[in-house]
């Protein structure tokens, strides 16, 4: 991925980008001034949450070490920059694997945190930052603050989901989940309708480490909601080290338009069916293809052309998601618009110590579109306003775009994160949607006055 972009391409990439050292020789000094930087991880968010057009982005990446590691217990202490995948191949041999990894190994630890990212087993570990023992925080008092559950407990809870605003992570300890192996023991499991799966999901989460589906997103009538569900264990007889962390093949090149169109999708969802379908045996898969199937190629997002991808993840509470989800496939197949990638997942009730974190009880589904322009725009207004309605939120370190209202009624705790805000740190994101709402009630009580 060409440096310092968001992974969706569709806010415009980084302007000024300082070292970590600068960043934290400049923080140190005290003399940061007002909104005037953001860490950016790998900048595998997909919006605008890790970009700072009004000041810089400091590049946490060169700073991956290793601080410690005990075997007996997992416990890791790193440098936020380091990547989970060195983390998976640090710890691998020893018998450990981080208890929670989102769709890509490419995101750094301070990124991992800052997003309290979520995996296909929330429904047994919750999010990252249930894992996280301590970290320092650089502020720009000058101060390293160190923060753990029992210490400085508000800066804590505030950091993890906190999407940067607090200051720069510059180490943390995490605790890894003891494995028989890195591999997994998966199980495809096909459904034909939404109504099916939900009779499923259930169990699938109480039975499984591991329990994401797939949906056939552009199937329509009798065939509407059909998918796969894939469920999995670690297994006994897997790999116990990391395999090399790398995409065997890449997109060398922006294609001139999108290529994952809709008579491409239709085809690909077909194929992809019928292959993983027909195994319906428990089988052994590998870790990297069952956790990260997109790694393998590297810059893959170039295939939904010049434009860039939106990406729209929302949750809805468990009582509305028979409703919601299949409100929210038919307004994206009403509108034409075909999503590559549409996963729909469980969250369990395992509360996560982050302030503002996303997950929450209840089902998550996630569409990803090409970036059309207007229509998109729409279709994805529509399916902002589904999920409100139904008392859910819209994730948004996955957003470029969503109204400040929205954001306002998924995170209705949003004043407390914008209280624990450092100065000097803020994110194109929080300027769109937080800053915008504190203006608006800021003008509304002057107006009363
Ligand atoms: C293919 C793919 C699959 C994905 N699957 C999932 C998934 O299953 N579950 C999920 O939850 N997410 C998923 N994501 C999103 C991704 O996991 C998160 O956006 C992640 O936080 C990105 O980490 P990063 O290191 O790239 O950080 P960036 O995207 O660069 O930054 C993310 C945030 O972290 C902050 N940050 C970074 N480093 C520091 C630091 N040292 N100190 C303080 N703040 C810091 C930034 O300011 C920013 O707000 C996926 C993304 C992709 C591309």
């Amino acid at each position: 991925m060409p440096a310092y972009e968001s992974f969706g391409r569709t806010v415009p990439p980084a302007r000024r980008v300082i070292s970590a050292e600068e960043a934290i020789a400049s923080l140190k000094s005290g003399e940061a001034g007002k909104g005037a930087m953001l860490a950016y991880g790998n900048g595998r968010s997909y919006g605008d949450s890790c970009q700072n057009g009004n000041g810089a982005i400091a590049d946490m990446r060169p700073m991956n070490r290793i601080l410690a590691f005990d075997p007996g217990s997992g416990v890791v202490e790193a440098e936020a920059g380091i990547l989970l995948s060195e983390i998976i191949a640090h710890a691998a041999p020893f018998g450990f694997f981080p208890a929670v990894v989102p769709g890509t190994q490419f995101v750094t630890l301070g990124g991992a945190i800052a997003n309290d990212v979520h995996g296909k087993n929330h429904h047994r570990r919750g999010t990252f930052g249930c894992h996280v023992e301590a970290f320092s925080l650089l502020r720009s008092d000058g101060r390293v603050h160190h923060c753990s559950p029992e210490y400085n407990a508000g800066l804590f809870s505030a950091t993890i989901g906190g999407m940067g605003l607090t200051g720069i992570i510059l180490s943390a300890s995490i605790r890894l989940m003891r494995v028989a192996s890195l591999d997994v023991e998966e199980t495809v499991t096909p459904f034909g309708s939404l109504a099916e799966f939900f009779e499923i999901a259930e169990a699938a989460d109480a039975g499984n480490e591991y329990a994401v589906a797939w949906i056939d997103q552009l199937a329509a009538g009798k065939g509407a909601g059909r998918g796969l569900l894939m469920t999995g264990n670690h297994s006994n007889y897997g790999a116990r080290s990391a395999a090399a962390a790398g995409a065997n093949i890449s997109v060398p090149f922006q294609p001139p338009l999108n290529v994952l169109n809709r008579p491409f999708l239709k085809a690909f969802n077909a194929a992809y069916r019928w292959k993983k379908g027909k195994a319906r045996a428990p089988h052994v898969t590998g870790y990297q293809g069952f956790f990260f199937p997109l790694d393998g190629v590297r810059d893959w997002n170039r295939l939904y052309g010049p434009n860039g991808l939106f990406q729209h993840q929302s949750v809805v509470p468990e009582a509305a998601a028979r409703q919601a989800v299949p409100e929210l496939l038919a307004a994206a197949l009403k509108a034409g618009q075909g999503s590559f990638l549409t996963v729909l997942k469980r969250f369990g009730a395992t509360r996560s110590p982050g302030l503002l974190s996303f997950p929450r009880p209840g089902y998550t589904l996630t569409l990803d579109f090409p970036n059309r322009g207007t229509a998109t725009l729409k279709l994805l207004e529509r399916l902002d306003a589904i999920t409100i309605e139904a008392g859910g939120a819209v994730n948004p370190y996955k957003d470029a775009r969503m109204g400040a209202d929205v954001f306002a009624a998924s995170f209705p705790d949003w004043l407390m994160l914008e209280a624990a805000r450092d100065p000097a740190f803020i994110s194109d994101f929080w300027v769109r949607t937080a800053m915008r709402l504190q203006s608006s009630e800021a003008g509304a009580a002057q107006a009363a006055e």
